[in-house]
């Protein structure tokens, strides 16, 4: 197969990751660690359940990817994620020396693969990991999109409704 075929596969699967988050009424972002032309671990964002402002998809996939591996540096993996990481998921990857990185969505709020700031093309600190950005970027968008629009509507109505109870 093509990279750009096995891009899109594997994107596909850090989606299904990230719907789970969704399900948790978490920001749906998910995660896929490949090592050998396979998926070793996935991850999905979920701070609010975890009580931890680190509990980014990345983060949980690469932990899960080191511990099934046995090694805390993953030289020959893949990490796709549906969003672009941010400066601590970047941070982290560069102590796992990742082989590559693939994103979805460019995130121009805290995206430090280009959008905010590129830690992976400080030289100093990078010596190991590509980036590819951009894979599926419409539907991983577009997941974000649609939450975010639901999640704005559920609080106008919450709010209409204990309106409603206050005068009533
Ligand atoms: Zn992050």
């Amino acid at each position: 197969m093509m990279q750009n075929d096995l891009d899109n596969q594997f994107m596909q699967e850090a989606i299904a990751s990230a719907k789970k988050a969704e399900l948790q009424g978490e920001v749906p972002v998910g995660a896929v660690v490949v090592y050998e032309g396979k998926i070793v671990a996935t991850g999905h964002n979920q701070p609010i359940a975890q009580h931890d402002p680190t509990a980014h998809a990345e983060i949980a996939a690469l932990r899960a990817a080191a511990e099934i591996l046995g090694n805390y540096r993953l030289p020959g993996c893949t990490l796709y994620v549906t969003l672009e990481p941010c400066a601590m998921c970047a941070g982290a990857m560069l102590h796992a020396r990742l082989a590559r990185v693939v994103y979805g969505a460019a995130d121009p709020k805290t995206g430090a693969c280009g959008s905010v700031i590129n830690l992976f093309a400080e030289e100093k600190l990078n010596h190991h990991t590509t980036i590819t950005g951009g894979v599926l970027a419409e539907e991983c968008g577009q997941l974000l999109r649609d939450f975010f629009i639901q999640r704005r509507a559920q609080a106008v109505h919450e709010s209409l409704t204990a309106d409603y109870s206050q005068k009533h």
